[in-house]
């Protein structure tokens, strides 16, 4: 089969030969892998991986084989695959913070993952999907299941005023996440204009271009001193400064977004204490991609409004350039193209 093998330097298209599905395991015809910003970032060297390995954390696809001892998934199921495997044993495990894992490996980082014809997953990490879902929106379980960490670490409360800084895809699912919640006000921060737009289509209240020089003073008064919940979707240690500087006192700091590891902001510890902010980051997706399911499948999440773009595996340079320039909002290659 045709995969998409990471070496350590460059990202190449390969055939592959398939191993057998040991007894937890299961094989699967991938139907569609989402290009995460990670995938760009681990071939750049500036993410960790395990290689060589085949790339690819966000997919779905059809069971062709199970393993002996598998009976929660049967052959013909369609499924979507939440990649991060932890170990269940060590400190973090015991203590139910499965992200936090010390022994945590990820499909399409440590293992071989979706950008290929077939992946072989362990069973656990496979949620059955309804058939009729399309797998544009099925790869979106992954980032959505991330999303709703990261919501949760917000601790939204009814009436509050949430600032969302970045419209991108995490961004937009946020808002999707606060306009499903009785929040009072829902506030984006985004330079581009089309991201912009389509925040207000998809239920902000107000959006503003952080290029303009009144942006903050204006969330301000709008909102009274400040989002109690502010999520940063950037991964910019400036945008996390400019997020901080619109928490309200007694308010939540959510750091989303992956800012390179060598950036710093400076804060006032007297500031933290005075105004008894919270500052949370939300790492992976403990937990999580179960209700990512049950939202998209009851239709209270809607994905299918998003643009993403589409790229045949055999066109997985084009895809990983559409995704590093930015030319649409998630790029995914599609297995039936
Ligand atoms: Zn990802
Ligand atoms: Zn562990």
């Amino acid at each position: 089969m045709q995969a998409a093998l990471f070496d350590g330097k460059t990202l190449e298209l390969t055939n592959y030969s398939l191993r057998k599905p040991a007894v937890d395991e299961v094989l699967i015809k991938v139907s569609a892998c989402g290009v995460c910003g990670t995938d760009i970032k681990i071939i750049a060297g500036k993410s960790g991986a395990t290689p060589p390995v085949v790339l690819g954390h966000e997919f779905c696809g059809i069971v062709e084989e199970v393993g002996d001892r598998v009976n929660s998934i049967s052959t013909g199921d369609f499924v979507s695959v939440d990649p991060n495997i932890f170990c269940g044993e060590c400190q973090y495990c015991r203590a139910g913070k499965v992200n936090l894992c010390e022994n945590l490996t990820a499909l399409g980082v440590d293992i071989d993952g979706g950008f290929a014809g077939y992946s072989i997953v362990p069973a656990k990490q496979c949620y059955p999907l309804p058939p009729k879902l399309p797998p544009q929106q099925a790869v979106l379980l992954e980032p959505l299941s991330c999303a709703i960490y990261g919501f949760q670490r917000a601790k939204i409360e009814t009436g509050d005023a949430v600032v969302i800084f970045g419209a991108g895809i995490i961004g937009l699912i946020m808002l999707k996440l606060a306009k499903l919640s009785a929040v009072r006000q829902i506030i984006v921060v985004e330079p581009d204009k089309i991201r912009r737009e389509s925040s207000l289509q998809n239920g902000a209240d107000f959006v503003f271009d952080p290029q303009t020089a009144e942006y903050s003073a204006e969330i301000n008064k709008i909102t009274g001193g400040g989002g109690n919940a502010v999520i940063e979707c950037v991964g910019s240690a400036k945008v996390v400064e400019q997020a901080y500087r619109l928490v309200k006192p007694g308010g939540r700091l959510v750091i989303f977004g992956v800012s390179p590891a060598d950036r710093s902001w400076t804060v006032k510890p007297y500031d933290i204490f005075r105004k008894d902010i919270s500052i949370v980051g939300s790492f992976l997706n403990p937990f999580t991609f179960k209700t990512a399911v049950e939202l998209v499948c009851s239709g209270k999440i809607q994905l299918n409004d998003l643009d993403i773009k589409s790229f045949a595996l055999r066109d997985i340079q084009k895809a990983f350039e559409n995704q590093q320039r930015r030319n649409s909002l998630k790029t995914i290659i599609d297995m039936s193209i």
